[in-house]
Parts: C-alpha cells; sequence; structure tokens
C-alpha cells in the first residue's frame, strides 16, 4: 500500500472497556494480512509521561527500548503485535503542551496568539502523521485515552475530527462503548451507547464502527437498535463480548469481522481469509495444562493488578510454554514478618519479588527473600527485588548488619547498592532514570545463560541503583556469583546463587519484553523451575 490509513479507537460510557486491548488485537489482525501496523496511544493528562505517576495512578509504567516511560497499554501492542514501540507511540497532554510552549518561546510562532486550534491541535496531528512517516506503516491505530466527554480529551477529539476531514476515507473512527445488562429488567441496554455516540457527533465526529463491550450476547433486534440510532451500518455493530483471557480477543474479533468490517469502510479491497495459527497454538497450550504452580508475587502495590500488568502477562506466556497453569498469589510485602514468612510461603512453588521505589515494604521483601534462599524454593527479584536479594545476601550470609541501598538509608556502614555515578548529580526527577535497553553479557554456565542459550543479550532498565562493586569480591566468595556484566560499565546486571535450585536476579525488566511470539526465556526457566520443584 503506498499510503497510510488512520483508525482512531475512542471510548464511550466508562473507562476501563478495554480500548487498548481492542486497539492490539485489530493490529493482530491486520499484521496476519501482512500490514504494516502501529498502535499509538494518546494520553490526555497533563504529566509528560507517566514515569513520575504512583502505580495507584494508571497502574504500571511501561519502559520502551528506547527508554521512553509510558503507559501500560503500550505493553499490550508490543504483547499482541511482537513489535517494539518507542516514545512517539506514547503522546500525552504535558508533552504536547511543553513542545508547543517551547516553540512559543523560541520565537516558532512569532506574532500569532498561541491556541488550543490550531497549534496544539496541530502538534496532536503532527504526532499522529509523524508515527505513519518514521515507519512507513500501512496502518496507524490511534488509541484516544479517557472518555467522551472528557474535559481533557476535547482537542484529541478535535483532532481526530480534522484528520478525518482532511483524509477522507483514509481515516475512520471505531468507537468503544458499554452496553450494560440490568438484570432487574432481564435487557441489555442501548441507550448509555446512543447517548456516547451522541457526545461524538456533538464534537463533529460520526464514529464508523462500535465495538460494543457486553457480559450477553447481542442479537439482531439489538444490533439494529444500535445501528438505526447511532447512524452505522449493522455490520459495522460489532460485539465484543466478555471472555476468561485477553488473548482470546483477536479472535473473537476475527469472528465478529472488526478487521473486513475496517478494511471495507476504508475501501480496501481484501478477500483474503486470515489465519492465526500462532496464535491458535498459544491459545491451545493455554487452554490445556498437564501441570499447576502458585507463585507468590511480593510487592507492595498488590491491591491493585494493574501496577504488575507485565509481570502477570509474563507469567501467562510462559506458563503456556511450559503448559503449566500459573496461579499468581498476591503477597503484600508490609504484611510478612519474622513470625509469619513460613505460613505465607511454605506452599508456594516459586517466588517473584517485585520491581518498586523507596522504604515501604522493604523489611518484608528482604524477610521473603532469606526464607526462599534458605528453603531452596526458586526465585526471581526484578531491578529492586534483585537488589533486596544482594541486602539480604549481604546481612545474612556475610555479616554485614545493616547492610542496604543508600536509597532507603544514606547512612549505611555497608551500601552494597549505591546511586549510580551518572545519577548523583540529577536535580530533575521526570525522565533520569537508567532508561531503556542496554546490553548485558552473560557467563557461560549460569541459570540465565541456560535460559536465554547465548552470550548478549539487551533488556530495558529502568533505576538510578545498582549492585556496589566495591563488594564484588567478597559475595562472589560467599558463594552469590555475578552471572550478567554490562560490558561498557562493568555494572551488575545479574545475580544468582549457584547453589539454589534456581535463584536470579536480574537489574533489569524482563517482563517488558515477553510476548505471545517470543515468552521471555527468564520467565519460562523460572516456571520450569517451580514446577520441577513439584
Ligand atoms: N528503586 C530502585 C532503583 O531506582 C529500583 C527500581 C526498580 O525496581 N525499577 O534503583
Amino acid at each position: 500500500m503506498n499510503k497510510t490509513n488512520y483508525i482512531f479507537v475512542t471510548g464511550g460510557v466508562t473507562s476501563s472497556l478495554g480500548k487498548g486491548i481492542i486497539s492490539a488485537s485489530l493490529a493482530k489482525l491486520l499484521q496476519a494480512r501482512g500490514y504494516k501496523v502501529s498502535i499509538q496511544k494518546l494520553d490526555p493528562y497533563i504529566n509528560v509521561d507517566p514515569g513520575t505517576l504512583n502505580p495507584y495512578e494508571h497502574g504500571e509504567c511501561y519502559v520502551t527500548v528506547d527508554g521512553a516511560e509510558t503507559d501500560l497499554d503500550l505493553g499490550h501492542y508490543e504483547r499482541f503485535t511482537n513489535q517494539p514501540t518507542s516514545q512517539a507511540n506514547n503522546v500525552t497532554t504535558g508533552r504536547i503542551y511543553s513542545e508547543v510552549i517551547n516553540k512559543e518561546r523560541r520565537g516558532d510562532y512569532l506574532g500569532e496568539t498561541v491556541q488550543i486550534i490550531p497549534h496544539i491541535t496541530d502538534e496532536i496531528k503532527n504526532r499522529i502523521k509523524h508515527l505513519a512517516k518514521e515507519n512507513e506503516l500501512d496502518f496507524v491505530i490511534t488509541e484516544i485515552g479517557g472518555t467522551v466527554g472528557d474535559i481533557e480529551s476535547l482537542p484529541y477529539v478535535e483532532a481526530v475530527r480534522q484528520l478525518k476531514w482532511e483524509m477522507g476515507n483514509q481515516a475512520m473512527v471505531v468507537h468503544l462503548t458499554l452496553i450494560p445488562y440490568l438484570a432487574a429488567a432481564g435487557e441489555l441496554k442501548t441507550k448509555p451507547t446512543q447517548h456516547s455516540v451522541k457526545q461524538l457527533l456533538q464534537l463533529g465526529v460520526q464514529p464508523d464502527i462500535l465495538v460494543c463491550r457486553t457480559e450477553h450476547h447481542l442479537n439482531m433486534g439489538i444490533r439494529n437498535k444500535i445501528a438505526l440510532f447511532c447512524n452505522v451500518e449493522t455490520t459495522s455493530v460489532i460485539e465484543s463480548i466478555d471472555t476468561d483471557t485477553i488473548y482470546k480477543v483477536p479472535i473473537l474479533m476475527q469472528e465478529e469481522g472488526l478487521d473486513t468490517e475496517v478494511l471495507r469502510k476504508l475501501n480496501i479491497k481484501d478477500n483474503r481469509k486470515t489465519v492465526l495459527t500462532k496464535w491458535d497454538k498459544f491459545l491451545n497450550r493455554l487452554k490445556n495444562p498437564t501441570h499447576e504452580v502458585t507463585i507468590g508475587l511480593v510487592g507492595k502495590y498488590v491491591e491493585l493488578k494493574d501496577s504488575y500488568k507485565s509481570i502477570l502477562e509474563s507469567f501467562i506466556h510462559a506458563g503456556a510454554e511450559n503448559l503449566c497453569k500459573v496461579n499468581v498469589k498476591m503477597i503484600s510485602s508490609e504484611n510478612i514478618d519474622d513470625e509469619n514468612v513460613e505460613y505465607m510461603l511454605k506452599n508456594l512453588d516459586g517466588v517473584l519479588v517485585a520491581p518498586g521505589f523507596g522504604n515501604r515494604g522493604i523489611d518484608g521483601k528482604i524477610i521473603a527473600i532469606r526464607y526462599v534462599r534458605e528453603n531452596k524454593i526458586p526465585f526471581l527479584g526484578i531491578c529492586l527485588g534483585m537488589q533486596c536479594a544482594v541486602i539480604e545476601f549481604g546481612r545474612n550470609v556475610l555479616g554485614y548488619e545493616d547492610a542496604h541501598s543508600s536509597e532507603m538509608n544514606s547512612r549505611t556502614n555497608f551500601p552494597v547498592i549505591d546511586l549510580m555515578e551518572e545519577q548523583k548529580n540529577i536535580d530533575n526527577m521526570g525522565g533520569t532514570m537508567r532508561l531503556g535497553a542496554y546490553s548485558c553479557q552473560l557467563i557461560e554456565g549460569s541459570k540465565t545463560f541456560d535460559a536465554y542459550q547465548k552470550q548478549d543479550i539487551e533488556e530495558r532498565h529502568r533505576h538510578r541503583y545498582e549492585f556496589n562493586n566495591e563488594y564484588k569480591e567478597k559475595y562472589t566468595a560467599a558463594g552469590m556469583s555475578i552471572a550478567g556484566i554490562n560490558p561498557k560499565r562493568d555494572l551488575v546486571e545479574i545475580i544468582e546463587i549457584p547453589d539454589h535450585p534456581w535463584f536470579v536476579g536480574v537489574q533489569f525488566h524482563p517482563e517488558y519484553s515477553s510476548t505471545v511470539a517470543n515468552p521471555h526465556p527468564l520467565f519460562v526457566d523460572f516456571i520450569k523451575a517451580a514446577k520441577d520443584k513439584n
């Protein structure tokens, strides 16, 4: 195709309808037809990126290869399409405004009054077109965050209106809504959908396709009614029924004909019947496990599952690879103490200690790690989880009584985890961590090397502190091995305990790069070790 087509995905009625999953599923279906697709998320908040947000606000902060701190939906995009995203795939209102204000200060608009229309909307449109241009795409799917009618999303909807007008049938809108079921009336209700489409119409945007989230199947009567009231064809009313796994959504969307409808609306002739062979194979493995394990996820944001989204999804990929159902028990590290640790962890097949920042819940993480180290329970520590493993080993094996990370205790006698040199003069908190993909050299014979089956890897980082190399010799002499090093800077990226069935701590975030097509090797081997423990 020599032109890019633009698909905008908006949401109405309520948040959390799964716009990200629908966008990722549509991308998957178009990709299966051989098209080049990328998905972009526009977030209406004023933070420049979600890096400074508490996970309780919008869930996990997802990090791309190029080091952008982004919305967790980008994780879904990568997991579904198996393609890397970048900073260009996530734009926030904060980023748009700071760019426009910078241009104003530079004098780019000299003489003009700088306004939401056209300056902010032009900047939004540029970001959308830029993604297409950079990557020579057949399709850009742009997901507009928030719900139609929110004050914050008005400039985005206006940008969509303008682009739709400029591009004619090269652009279209998929609107996601909710069809609630009223148990008392025993009926599905279409009115909220009608109202949310009216909201869009008031802003000058006629949706082309409605994807209707529902707990019950939509019969022809309901589909015709929605079509009539919302000015769409009946074939453009797509049912999105609740399902037990998000990974079934591409198949459900294919059955409902979302991709064929999109192509028809964009006047693209394509009668191919696509088959998602690999995807089906994955679903089959997921649905027919021969084993079952329970993994404890020890962290401090356990009340909100979205805080650990990529970790939970990585378990699903690794579970399918091992034909093993993975039950995850979320354990708040604040609730773990010396007395109850055995009760809390003894029946688990593996323990993952999560990434994080700050002092809250640190003691429980260290106590949990001591228990799994001494009781030979498979362990994976990610970022802060790896740092806690180093602290625990320092205190309980090497006898460094107050060993700590200088993040938690700047006056410790044993700063076994310390601030990285280049972090020492940093004042701004936003976007200044060690971010994005860095290379790591694995040591042959390590568990990590066994997992990856190669020496040179690249993994994504998001941290300010690191293993303090002054302690390297003491640690290795006492039985903790260094299994991976950043060759340029001689940074310790992986620690292991060889005299343990499976004890691995990584300074990077393997969870960001696990996809359906490529389950992450460390998660795969961690689940394998948990399975073998039984
Ligand atoms: N707080 C730690 C650091 O900045 C770990 C960060 C993380 O777990 N992502 O080094």
